[in-house]
């Protein structure tokens, strides 16, 4: 390969993601697809006749977002990334690399998808048994929970780009040692995050048409990391008895760069077993999760960032093909740059768990930073940065990050 690629790069040669950029303030908004240190334009490519119908692609490339793109079908997706992939492997540097290669590091990265509908998962087991155990300590898992993924319908326009600012959100919060039936307006005093994976809707069913477990795939475009903030002094108070509103509402963040299922095919390991076994539509076949290592960091602003939780999207106990097989079984349609999150993924250990809520008991545990300082919750000023990626012997495909400042 003629352009080199820093060897622990997410960015590999069997990723090659999608993404919205701009390559610098005053340039227009294009898609583009990352590579090591660099994106490759994907309407400079286009202009110069890489995918053929030149001016069909540079359209589509030129959109704004990736709907319409993504829309196109996996056929046509996957031939740009092997056309891509085919030119970023030509023997000699091509005489067009200058003019289709950008600086990754100096590109403004926007919000890949235009989100019609958004939905949250309830998927980890551990998870729910852990913030189960601290309302219900005899039963934490409700009778429902093995038998279907829970979820609920969130809010899609709010959901941000990585490097957007969280506001702190304000609401209805019972204050400690109040009246407990009575509750103040106040800022939330328990912010918090959620490290989750989303997938990307690249396929609709026509209503009333379920989408079968084992055809899952062919509907998901591809994943990213997603933060699903929470406010969660306002959502105890708020959820019953129709579950998060707006302790939930006010932002998510997604990171920038949407990796194609195709890429992390090699990555596919069996989930947890599951008891009882699912009813016939959530059976699916075969290995259906997915083993991507997945970090969580607090930057204080002051000090080195603080590692906090390391977890992995293979403890899901549903998959994603049974949340999707769930969300449609009864005729739902789901719609092209649709997020599915997964719901917060913690894992066995101490050390792997997905919010601040579990690390910190619900807020009686403080935990050390290496600035001197103590965290329950989030402060202003706290930047929450998630990271993941798949890796074996030969190859690493990467999401980048997802990272969000948490201001007053
Ligand atoms: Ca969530």
């Amino acid at each position: 390969m003629w352009l080199s690629i820093p060897k622990d790069s997410d960015f590999s040669i069997f990723n090659l993601p999608f993404g919205i950029f701009k390559p610098n303030e005053s340039a227009s908004p294009r898609a583009g697809i990352a590579i090591g240190d660099h994106i490759v334009d994907l309407v400079a490519a286009a202009e110069a006749g890489l995918f053929g119908k030149r001016r069909f692609f540079k359209k589509i490339f030129e959109q704004g977002t990736l709907n319409d793109f993504i829309a196109l079908g996996k056929p046509v997706t996957n031939r740009i990334r092997r056309k891509v992939r085919a030119w970023l492997e030509m023997d000699q540097k091509p005489e067009n690399a200058v003019s289709l290669l950008c600086d990754r590091k100096k590109a403004i990265m926007l919000m890949p998808i235009r989100v019609p509908n958004y939905t949250d998962f309830y998927s980890s087991i551990e998870h729910a048994t852990n913030v189960g155990k601290m309302f219900r300590p005899d039963n934490p898992l409700m009778p429902n929970w093995r038998w279907l993924p829970v979820g609920y319908h969130g809010r899609a326009s709010s959901v941000v780009v990585s490097g957007t600012d969280i506001k702190r959100p304000s609401g209805q919060i019972l204050p400690p040692g109040g009246n407990p039936n009575e509750p103040v307006f106040s800022p939330s005093r328990q912010m918090d995050f959620e490290l989750e994976m989303a997938f990307v809707i690249g396929k609709e069913n026509p209503l009333g048409t379920p989408i079968p477990v084992d055809k899952a795939d062919e509907y998901i475009f591809g994943l990213v990391l997603f933060n699903d903030w929470s406010a969660r002094d306002i959502q105890r108070w708020e959820y019953v008895p129709l579950g998060p509103f707006l302790g939930k509402n006010f932002g998510s963040s997604v990171s920038p760069w949407i990796v194609p299922l195709e890429a992390l095919k090699p990555f596919k390991v069996k989930g947890p077993k599951q008891k009882p076994a699912p009813l016939e539509y959530l059976k699916g076949r075969g290995a259906q999760n997915y083993e991507i290592a997945l970090e969580v960091s607090i930057d204080t602003g002051k000090g080195s960032e603080n590692l906090i939780s390391r977890s992995n999207t293979k403890y899901l106990y549903w998959s994603m093909a049974q949340q999707l097989a769930h969300h449609t079984v009864n005729g739902c349609n789901v719609q092209v740059g649709d997020l599915l999150a997964s719901g917060t993924i913690s894992g066995p250990t101490e050390d792997s768990l997905g919010s601040l809520l579990e690390i910190s008991q619900g807020g009686k545990k403080p935990m050390k930073m290496n600035d001197g300082t103590t965290r329950t919750f989030l402060e202003n000023g706290d930047k929450v940065i998630l990271r993941g990626w798949a890796e074996n012997g030969s190859e690493r495909v990467g999401f980048g990050e997802v990272s969000g400042k948490l201001i007053e």
